[in-house]
């Protein structure tokens, strides 16, 4: 394990896990920050992929899941 690129350091928390995060299972959920306040979701247990928003609140970040959809 070593030269790993996954490892950026200085932009804060851009990659965290949300415990009970995820809304078909209730496991675990990986979150990534992208460019633009939004938001990549990943859940490894049932393969679940969304995009939440990210809303920064005074107490800590407030993730949204839109269950629908209307481009
Ligand atoms: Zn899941």
């Amino acid at each position: 394990m070593n030269g790993s690129p996954d490892q950026n350091t200085g932009e804060g928390i851009a990659e965290f896990v949300l415990p009970q995060g995820c809304m078909l299972c209730g496991g675990a959920v990986n979150i990534r920050k992208t460019p633009g306040g939004g938001a990549h979701s990943y859940c490894p247990h049932c393969h679940w992929l969304s995009r939440p928003r990210l809303r920064m609140r005074a107490d800590g970040l407030e993730l949204s899941f839109a269950t629908e959809v209307f481009a």
